[in-house]
């Protein structure tokens, strides 16, 4: 399959500035679900990032334990809890967000397994799935019939392998990537060095990013970026190509001024107002 390169000039078709006429009701509201006790940092990091890259209102869904974490660190956010305490038990709210990223620090134990299984057999909007998400869908395959069309799944490679399987080379594993986006009617973003996407039909290769990305956290990151674009409306795959690129950006812009060394998530949400400018 033909690949296209995600350059400057494509991305900047794919971006639209806000409406001077905007506000927070009309401009997306975005819910982040996830966190655990002692991952409460993962789904922090995607709610800091999804204010930071254009949604007009963002809600986190978090197990109890995650309250006046997310409420102190993020007083932009608004939160939801659910019964469980260290862990989400039953994933149930009141509110109509424009889309929802689901997985980051969520963990994988029972109960939010089947809190996981209540929510998909629910779900119509527009979503993103990172992290223990895709490791539970990993575990029951027959659960991914259950996505919306086109939602957009984030595995870096070892989620990857543990979603499709092994394969002996690297051209083999996007192969068989590409024919489960296809399969599946979903978009695939096989976050690397470079990260690829793909919808079963196209696959694009990112040309931004570098090594100061390999660290703990910079995947949240990305699920809140992409969850904020698509809560503004963008369609999948210009939200997943247009978040990467940004994503990838934030690093580049900032290497002169922080290393690879020095560089950790938050600097991903740090220079993310230069990327989109
Ligand atoms: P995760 O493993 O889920 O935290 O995601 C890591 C993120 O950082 C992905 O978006 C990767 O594409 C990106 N990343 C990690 N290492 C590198 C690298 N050496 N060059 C470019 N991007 C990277
Ligand atoms: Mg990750």
């Amino acid at each position: 399959m033909k690949t296209t390169r995600l350059t400057k000039s494509h991305i900047q078709k794919i971006y639209r500035p806000a409406n001077p006429k905007t506000h927070k009701g009309t401009q997306g509201h975005a819910l982040l679900i996830g966190g655990s006790y002692g991952k409460m940092g993962s789904i922090t990091l995607s709610v800091k990032a999804a204010l930071h890259s254009g949604a007009g209102l963002v809600t986190a869904f978090i197990p109890e334990c995650g309250y006046q974490i997310l409420q102190t660190v993020v007083p932009e956010a608004m939160v939801i809890t659910d019964m469980g305490h260290k862990h989400l038990s039953n994933i149930q709210y009141e509110i109509e967000p424009n889309a929802i990223g689901i997985g980051p620090g969520i963990g994988q134990e029972q109960g939010v397994q089947h809190a996981f299984h209540e929510f998909l057999r629910r779900v119509r909007k527009p979503l993103v799935v990172d992290a223990d998400g895709l490791n539970i869908l990993s575990q029951k395959k027959d659960w991914i019939s259950l996505l919306p069309k086109n939602t957009i799944l984030t595995p870096h490679p070892k989620e990857l392998s543990r979603l499709i399987g092994e394969f002996a080379s690297e051209e083999d594993s996007k192969e068989n990537a590409i024919r489960f986006a296809r399969q599946h009617k979903l978009i695939l973003v096989l976050k690397g060095a470079p990260t690829f996407i793909t919808d079963g039909n196209s696959l694009f290769q990112n040309t931004t990013g570098n090594a100061a990305l390999a660290t703990g956290g910079t995947g949240d990151v990305l699920t809140g970026i992409i969850t904020a674009l698509l809560a503004q409306g963008y369609e999948a795959l210009d939200a997943a190509k247009l978040g990467v690129y940004l994503h990838g950006l934030t690093a580049d812009l900032a290497l002169p001024e922080t290393g690879t060394e020095y560089f950790v998530a938050s600097d991903v949400i740090r220079y993310l107002g230069k990327a989109f400018l």
